[in-house]
């Protein structure tokens, strides 16, 4: 197992946002949380990114309790977050903004194979590498974002809600690039509101309802499930 979160609960004053959440999450897997907004989703993921701190629980890393860890030490043991809005650096270039993913990394023959990893991956960043990344359309940010958190070599990366505000070919492209990801050997924690599409591509997901997990099970069952279904995929 490479991560568990066991009975988390994050406040926010005296707003209850997850009330004792348990996961888990094994290495090579694409997981999915899904849920309506506001049930939580996100602030689970700056709880185990470090960016909030738990008001009980455990997140487990790698065997290690990471809770009341800073977030750059996060990073540094292999947790990067690709985050809701992508929140790129604008009046830096392209190339810039992955440079600030690979910011902790010491090892830089690894980092130029990263960088060609990246640009292979996504040709529209190599294309676009010298532009200011603010000139980039939503799905070439996504992109971007995503490429910037790869830099960072993950073993687990978080992703929140890749697939908001972009066209549908966009949303396909990125879907098909996590499952790429996976191949290559990242392990995938992706939330997101657009539940038939995140269960299509997940080996396991959870249902997240206002703070609660309600359900969980495999991507193909929970795609059967008939709550689910109603609930979320609209039939
Ligand atoms: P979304 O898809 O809209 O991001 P979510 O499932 O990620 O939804 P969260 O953003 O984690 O949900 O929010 C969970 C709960 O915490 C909601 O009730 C939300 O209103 C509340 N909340 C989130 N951020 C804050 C904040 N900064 N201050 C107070 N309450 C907050």
């Amino acid at each position: 197992m490479l991560l568990q979160v066991s009975d988390l609960a994050v406040n926010y004053g005296v707003i209850h946002a997850v009330k004792g959440v348990s996961f888990d999450v094994n290495e090579g897997e694409i997981v999915s949380l899904i849920g309506a907004n506001g049930a939580g989703k996100t602030t689970i993921l700056k709880t185990i990114s470090g960016l909030m701190r738990p008001a009980s629980g455990k997140i487990i890393y790698e065997g290690k309790e990471i809770q009341n860890k800073k977030s750059q030490k996060i990073v540094a043991d292999g947790i990067s977050q690709v985050p809701e809005g992508r929140h790129i650096f604008p009046g830096l270039s392209v190339l810039e903004n992955l440079q600030m993913g690979a910011f902790l990394r010491k090892d830089r023959d690894g980092v130029k194979a990263d960088y060609a990893m990246v640009f292979e991956r996504f040709p529209v960043l190599k294309e676009r590498r010298d532009q200011d990344a603010a000139t980039l359309s939503g799905g070439e940010q996504q992109m971007l974002a995503m490429g910037r958190a790869l830099m960072a070599k993950p073993k687990l990366l978080l992703m929140d809600e890749p697939s908001m505000g972009l066209a549908p070919i966009f949303i396909n492209e990125i879907f098909d690039i996590i499952q790429a990801i996976k191949k290559q050997g990242t392990t995938v924690l992706l939330i997101e509101q657009n539940a038939s599409k995140a269960l299509s591509i997940a080996d396991r997901g959870y249902v997240l309802s206002t703070g609660n997990i309600i359900l969980s099970g495999t991507g193909k069952e929970l795609l059967a499930n008939d709550e689910v279904q109603k609930a979320y995929l609209g039939g």
